[in-house]
């Protein structure tokens, strides 16, 4: 059934995403479920960014919270919007993010991505690593809204490699997001100093110091092999999860880009909320 849709969607996609100047992509350090309905300094942060980028005809989000066995991409026509957590207050479980799918570049990003095989989904839909971070850059939600699910059985390389791929999009209009966080131990969590402006254990200080020169020099082999850069490190990525989608970002900066990064600070001890922002002008 897809493949007699894959020849129809193709056709149109040229007019539903007319050829622009480069779209930069940006990493999103999501932190909290809570920031969807706080108000704060991220919040304020994303809200920026969004002002500081041209609008795009859709979005492709690589979200840490979709980890499946291959590649996946969401390809219904309405994603539902999915509160994939559990002890928040009500009102956190009610919000919905409306914004549309789009089968078409769920399509063509299946086609771009050959020979690796990308199954279509219609199960999934927006889970929080996407619409907690997306409803602040594009409230209305009327920008279409693509998930594109992490391989966990691959290693950051592969993701390396594999985001290269998806490069063509950009220049369709499309902005590809990875939504994460860099430093993300969840068990080490100080929850009495939640609220302590850039507050980080002395490992995350160094994890957010090596990490951020290693961004700004555009020296991305000691990110993509991680695992072996010593001991602060393996406390600040205890699992790829929330790593990975910045490895998708960086696989797609062109050398004459620039890099910058905002949202800059430590949370909560083991926590970074530091996002990035890849384009040709800063
Ligand atoms: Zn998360």
């Amino acid at each position: 059934m897809y493949s007699i849709n894959s020849l129809h969607s193709l056709g149109n996609f040229a007019n539903n995403f007319s050829n622009t100047d480069t779209m930069p992509v940006l990493f999103l350090g999501h932190g909290s479920p809570m920031n969807a309905i706080e108000e704060n300094e991220f919040v304020s942060g994303f809200r920026n960014i969004s002002k500081s980028i041209p609008k795009p005809a859709a979005i492709l989000c690589i979200s840490a919270h979709w980890f499946t066995h291959g590649t996946k991409v969401t390809a219904m026509q309405m994603p539902r919007t999915i509160h994939d957590f559990g002890g928040f207050p009500q009102a956190l479980f009610e919000v919905e993010y409306p914004a549309k799918g789009s089968p078409e570049l769920a399509t063509m990003t299946q086609e771009i991505l050959k020979p690796t095989h990308v199954e279509l989904d219609d199960k999934w839909g927006l889970d929080h690593g996407a619409w907690t971070v997306i409803m602040h850059l594009y409230p209305k939600a009327d920008i279409p809204v693509v998930q594109l699910s992490i391989d966990y059985t691959k290693p950051a390389a592969y993701h390396y490699e594999l985001a290269k791929q998806l490069s063509s999009l950009r220049k369709k209009g499309v902005l590809i997001i990875g939504s994460g966080n860099i430093i993300h131990n969840l068990g080490l969590v100080d929850f009495k100093n939640m609220d302590k402006d850039n507050y980080g254990y002395d490992w995350a200080i160094e994890s957010r110091q090596k990490i951020n020169q290693w961004l700004l020099d555009g020296n991305f082999e000691p990110i993509i092999h991680f695992e072996k850069q010593g001991a602060a490190i393996q406390l600040a990525v205890p699992t790829p999860d929330h790593y990975l989608p910045l490895i998708y970002v960086l696989g797609l900066k062109e050398k004459s880009e620039q890099l910058s990064l905002f949202n800059d600070k430590l949370l909560a001890g083991s926590l970074s909320m530091t996002s990035v922002k890849i384009a040709y002008r800063a």
